[in-house]
């Protein structure tokens, strides 16, 4: 069994990583940001509180995401384990968590903010197929043309300049530092996580795989 949390500001990688750490590890991933669009697409009553916060860059509040990750855990689909992305983000998140479960290793993306905030701008997603782009890093082959299906590409409504500065404020004021209070109780692996993913991938296991 392995249970892991993945953190990071938004935009430094962790759906990816996590994704590819469930794979390896044949992990579920639990993916807080996929729940809530579940629950968006599904209009269940969560719905509304967490549509609110979505767009304006705001935390979810803690009881809600609470209710979600207990609800999501006690389904016991993860036999090998699983991989937390998008929680704890705040110091009651991390302590509800902490009294009921426990983890094997807390892994930290280290991005700088200038460098999240070019990647977050420069993302696209096609209207149609829903395939993703980045105009610095893995641009169309058109300019705004989707590669797959050749359908318009659009930034995401909440990927704004001034929803991005808010989303890190609230991350340095609320999740850093609860990363420290992880420090003190559970293995907190750095991960420079700037390069390509393949790379930073690579590192995570590595180091995981290192002996405490
Ligand atoms: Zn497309």
């Amino acid at each position: 069994m392995r249970k892991y949390i993945i953190m990071g500001p938004q935009g430094s990688g962790k759906g990816t990583q996590a994704k590819l750490l469930a794979q390896a590890f044949d992990l579920s991933h639990i993916s807080m940001g996929e729940i809530f669009r579940w629950h968006l697409a599904n209009q269940t009553k969560l719905a509304a509180r967490i549509q609110h916060c979505m767009t304006s860059g705001r935390l979810v509040p803690d009881d809600t995401v609470e209710e979600v990750v207990r609800t999501r855990l006690d389904l016991h689909d993860w036999n090998h384990g699983f991989v937390l992305d998008g929680f704890p983000r705040t110091a009651p998140q991390a302590r509800f968590f902490l009294e009921s479960y426990d983890v094997d290793a807390v892994i930290l993306l280290v991005v700088r903010e200038e460098v999240v905030k070019k990647r977050i701008l420069g993302r696209r997603l096609c209207e149609k197929c829903g395939e993703d782009f980045n105009i610095h890093f893995s641009p169309p082959k058109a300019e705004g043309v989707c590669d797959t299906c050749g359908g318009l590409l659009v930034a995401r409504e909440d990927d704004t300049a001034e929803a991005i500065d808010l989303r890190l404020s609230e991350y340095r004021a609320k999740t850093e530092p609860i990363i420290e209070m992880f420090r003190n109780k559970e293995r907190v692996i750095d991960v420079l996580a700037e390069g390509d993913s393949y790379s930073v991938h690579q590192e995570i296991i590595q180091e995981l795989e290192r002996e405490v």
